[in-house]
């Protein structure tokens, strides 16, 4: 059997397509998200799912050490749950943006306390966090989604220089728009409406399966290779 991979975000998008190929892989997989019948009814072979919520450090570690007690240790966790909830400043709840960052920045750190500590003893791992092109650049009406992401790609680049010695692996993966149901949680319909016209502008995004084949790339390089981030959006995408 090869080595475990943990997925979080694995009940819908990217996560979802990660846990697929991964299983078809051969991998065990520890699939977590909070809606677990939408990971049940993929019927992936050797796969734990878990209904968790990431920014609940304790339920995240329960399940990372469920699943090794079976699969041994993880070899790679995927930080790919997250939250976008596009507003208008003056008007948003500030319970949106406390939410984009619990789930988001937090949440991402409760993944990676679940695996770092074990994976610096045996000196192998990787971690890839999933950030955006919005963690690289501001766009209107995503003042805290881009703080989020900034978080994230300020966070993995820190923590691959502290793990980098131990030969564990820190990857950012930043995608352009991608075709999932990450839009549908924003409550502004305005905003929503908007978006999508300019998705259809530039002919839709990304699919899942290639952001997918991106860090499987990265992934298959050999452990004293680090892809130190990836950078994907359509072509058309201009921003
Ligand atoms: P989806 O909305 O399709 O998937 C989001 C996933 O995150 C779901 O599986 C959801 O599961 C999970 N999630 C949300 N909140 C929590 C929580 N509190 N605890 C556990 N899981 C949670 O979106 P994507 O697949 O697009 O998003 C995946 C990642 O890709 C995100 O980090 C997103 O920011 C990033 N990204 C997406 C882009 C896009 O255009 N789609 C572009 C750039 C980056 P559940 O609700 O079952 O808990």
């Amino acid at each position: 059997m090869k080595e475990l991979v943990i997925v979080t975000g694995a009940s819908s998008g990217i996560g979802r397509e990660l846990a697929r190929r991964f299983s078809a892989e051969g991998h065990p997989v520890l699939m977590l998200a909070r809606r677990r019948e939408l990971m049940e009814e993929m019927h992936l072979p050797h796969t734990m799912c878990r209904s968790v919520d990431v920014t609940d450090l304790p339920a995240m570690e329960a399940a990372v050490r469920e699943a090794e007690a079976v699969w041994g240790p993880a070899g790679l966790l995927v930080n790919c749950a997250g939250l976008m909830l596009l507003g208008h400043p003056e008007s948003q709840d500030f319970e949106e943006w406390s939410r984009m960052i619990d789930v988001n920045v937090k949440g991402v750190l409760a993944g990676v306390k679940s695996v770092l500590a074990g994976m610096m003893e045996r000196r192998s791992g990787t971690i890839i966090n999933i950030s955006s092109t919005a963690g690289r650049k501001t766009y209107v009406n995503h003042s805290v989604y881009c703080g989020t992401k900034f978080a994230v790609h300020a966070m993995t680049e820190s923590l691959r220089k502290e793990a980098a010695s131990h030969n564990v692996r820190f990857i950012t993966i930043a995608p352009g728009v991608v075709e999932t149901a990450l839009l549908s949680h924003t409550s502004d319909e305005a905003i929503k409406k908007d978006y999508n016209v300019w998705k259809e502008s530039i002919h839709g995004g990304l699919a899942p399966s290639q952001v997918a084949d991106c860090i499987l790339f990265a992934y298959r390089m050999p452990q004293d290779v680090c892809v130190r981030e990836i950078v994907i959006a359509k072509t058309a995408q201009e921003d």
